[in-house]
């Protein structure tokens, strides 16, 4: 269960609950085991899958919340131990405890998860609705017990709860199965689609999200620019300065792109070892032009700082534009304006207007 700290807070819940039924079903009801120590496993079990919840969804909420309503609930059960109250009153205050955590895990669920986990957070929440109307309706029926007397319903309430009970806890262990199949389901396709030192698209990522992009942006008659980075003599950096400082530079590098304002359409991957790719949707291509001299510059300007030393780097650049052209002819145009621009000396940009 290691890494999965939501699975082992669940896992720990379903326990819980395993030993709070056992100590309500072994013990009179009534008794301190089972209103005391039953009734308080219960809403720990409650806390334990709202924090399961929460941590799985990386929001923020804190133990000591839950955890106070547990206190409450336990205090109220020594109350209810030592001061019976009616059947009435015992099993309304049940139900309100229920419907507080339900509507609570609702609510976290179904408002605070991210839009491409609210599948299976959807799915787990519908349970917690059914819970939380059984309860309601359960009160309705303690309370007005003439209404559905001698149905079927009635007895389904009152009596069959337990069966209620397990197949609810059934259906949010599939519930909580399926949120930590999505999540390592999103986590490894992102993964697949990283560049693991820069953080950016790699190259098989950008070949597939750069085609659908230039082909938006053909079928809206825009222009579309790539511009292709490639650090200059970064081998003799590598030879020089070690290997850890190759990619301290790499990383620095990135940082001084995206420092210039890339807009949210544009695409900036790590096309290869020292290679980057950039695609800009829908600018005037005169305007690419001026932004990669203003890369370029920055990138020359400011030095990569590694063990406290000053690592000075340059990186010519690659420019093609076209309003009709696919994405791999654009990619292979800038690739030849690249090739130009060292060829000219380096720390230049190049522009193959043909593309
Ligand atoms: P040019 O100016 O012609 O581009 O010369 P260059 O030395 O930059 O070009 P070359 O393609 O010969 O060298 C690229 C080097 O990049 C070779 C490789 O060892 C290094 N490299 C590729 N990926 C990484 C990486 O992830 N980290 C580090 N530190 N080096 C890398
Ligand atoms: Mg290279
Ligand atoms: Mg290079």
């Amino acid at each position: 269960l290691r890494g999965l700290p939501a699975l082992r807070i669940w896992a720990s819940a379903f326990w819980v609950l395993t030993v709070a039924a056992l100590a309500q079903g072994l013990n009179e009801n009534g008794s301190l085991l089972s209103t005391v120590a039953g009734g308080g496993l219960i809403a720990l079990a409650n806390a334990l899958m709202l924090m399961g919840i929460a941590i799985h969804l990386r929001y923020p909420l804190r133990w000591r919340w839950p955890m106070a309503v547990v206190g409450l609930f336990v205090a109220n059960q020594v109350h209810v131990y030592l001061l019976p109250p009616s059947q009435t009153a015992s099993a309304l205050m049940f139900g309100a405890y229920s419907v507080v955590w339900d509507v609570w895990m609702v609510w976290v669920l179904l408002w605070r998860s991210p839009r491409d986990m609210r599948n299976t957070c959807s799915f787990t929440a519908l349970i917690f609705i059914i819970d939380a109307v059984f309860y309601l309706l359960r009160s309705v029926v303690v309370l007005f017990p003439h209404l559905l007397a001698h149905t079927p319903l009635d007895e389904l309430l009152t009596t069959w709860n337990y069966l209620f009970g397990i197949l609810s806890s059934f259906l949010l262990s599939t519930g909580f199965t399926l949120m930590l199949a999505e999540r390592l389901t999103l986590d490894l396709r992102r993964l697949a689609r990283t560049d693991g030192l820069t953080g950016l698209l790699n190259r098989s990522a950008l070949i597939e999200a750069g085609a659908r992009l230039v082909d938006a942006c053909r079928a809206r008659g825009q222009a579309c620019s790539v511009l292709m980075f490639d650090l200059d003599h970064f081998k003799s950096i590598n030879d020089s300065w070690g290997h850890a400082a190759g990619d301290a530079v790499l990383s620095h590098f990135v940082e001084v792109i995206r420092g210039m304002g890339l807009t949210n359409d544009a695409l900036f991957a790590r096309y290869g070892g020292e290679e980057f790719v950039l695609v800009l949707p829908a600018i005037e291509p005169v305007q690419v032009g001026a932004l990669a001299e203003r890369m370029r510059a920055a990138v020359a300007a400011k030095p990569a700082v590694f063990d406290g030393r000053t690592i000075n780097i340059t990186t010519s650049v690659g420019g093609a534009a076209a309003t009709d052209a696919n994405f791999e002819h654009l990619v292979s145009a800038a690739d030849v304006a690249l090739y130009r621009a060292k060829h000219l000396g380096r720390n230049q940009v190049a522009w193959n207007q043909g593309a």
